[in-house]
């Protein structure tokens, strides 16, 4: 439940239908905007005759019953686009940056080289994973702390900022001194105790969609990041799984129109994970730009073919501003598109 207050009304008024939205055990939450006060009930299952209550109180303009799961990240809860700032570069409310970099850190030689090749096509935020959550444990699992030390050394040279995967409670104390945005992957989507303890520090999360994730369960999940500390969330949409094998997974568009829709959040769209193979990347980029997309996130490496993973999908750095030059009038005509 939403209760919008009157444009008139006071720090008492706004105390007052707090105490009384306590009062019924819901959690009230203020959001002051330029022209209303809107407070946002956390909890279940409101009585109508408690809504009257609230609806007769003479402060409160009106009060929207939300029935979904989520409330804070609904477009019904926040009508504008949601726009967030990395170190100067925006996401959201048309504002689109590309985001690249390698699958993994595999050594100082190989970070530096992409970081610098990407710096040069105008990348200011670049995937930098020292943590590689892989489905068989014989796989490269990552350079771990060794990563992060490099991770530490580029960083100082190139000024970029870092996404980076935690895979789990223990390593984020770990990166958060050094990333600017905490990627939540695929598998980790609704592990709800991971999404709690990230949101604690309060910085922005990257929330990619599950393997087989609704998008109700994908908007709860970054429901739980708001609630709990990270109103800064950033969707991202990597495609899901589906009987076909053609494509490493089925990048499922249609979800960024209906997330855009039902949130104010960014979504944006990596084409190198629902893809699994170079050549498809720039044409699922071009689309994921012609549906509203508000970003990508796109995997290059210096030397793909000797990639520890994901070797396949992988654009080569130094051939990464030909992608730019192909996707330029795709991410032009985005930014025209009308926002929600
Ligand atoms: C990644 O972006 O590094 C990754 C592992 O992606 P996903 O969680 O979408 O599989
Ligand atoms: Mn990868």
């Amino acid at each position: 439940m939403i209760i919008v207050l009157k444009s008139e009304a006071e720090q008492p008024d706004i105390d007052a239908v707090c105490d009384l939205i306590c009062s019924l055990r819901f959690k009230p939450r203020v959001s002051k905007g330029d022209k209303d006060v809107v407070i946002s009930c956390i909890g279940e299952g409101v009585s109508p005759h408690a809504m009257e209550v609230l609806r007769s109180l003479p402060m409160v303009d009106r009060v929207i019953p939300i029935q979904k799961k989520y409330k804070l990240v609904s477009r019904a809860y926040h009508p504008e686009d949601t726009v967030i700032d990395i170190n100067g570069v925006k996401i959201g409310g048309g504002n689109i940056p590309i985001i690249a970099g390698p699958c993994a850190i595999e050594s100082y030689d190989q970070f530096r080289t992409a970081v610098k090749d990407l710096v040069a096509c105008g990348i200011k935020i670049i995937r930098a994973m020292p943590f590689k959550p892989r489905t068989s444990p014989y796989d490269f699992q990552g350079l771990k702390l060794d990563g992060i030390r490099i991770m530490r050394d580029v960083k100082e040279e190139f000024g970029v900022s870092y996404i980076s995967e935690v895979p789990g409670v223990m390593q984020i104390k770990m990166l958060i001194d050094v990333v600017d945005i905490i990627q939540i992957g695929a598998r980790n989507s609704q592990n709800f105790d991971l999404l709690e303890n990230v949101a604690y520090y309060g910085k922005t999360v990257l929330l990619k969609r599950g393997l087989a994730g609704t998008i109700e369960e994908w908007l709860t999940a970054a429901e739980y990041l708001a609630a709990c500390g990270s109103p800064n969330v950033i969707l991202c949409e990597r495609g899901i799984r589906t009987f076909e094998p053609a494509t490493r997974n089925t990048l499922d568009l249609s979800a960024v129109v209906v997330a855009k829709e039902l949130t104010h959040l960014p979504v944006i769209v990596d084409p190198s994970h629902a893809a699994g193979k170079v050549k498809m990347v720039p044409a699922l980029a071009r689309a994921a730009l012609a549906v509203g997309a508000d970003g990508l996130l796109v995997e290059a490496h210096p030397d793909p073919i000797h990639a520890f993973s994901d070797a396949a999908q992988q654009i080569e750095t130094n051939k990464f501003a030909g992608f730019m030059d192909e996707i330029k009038p795709w991410l032009e005509l985005a930014k025209g598109l009308p926002r929600k």
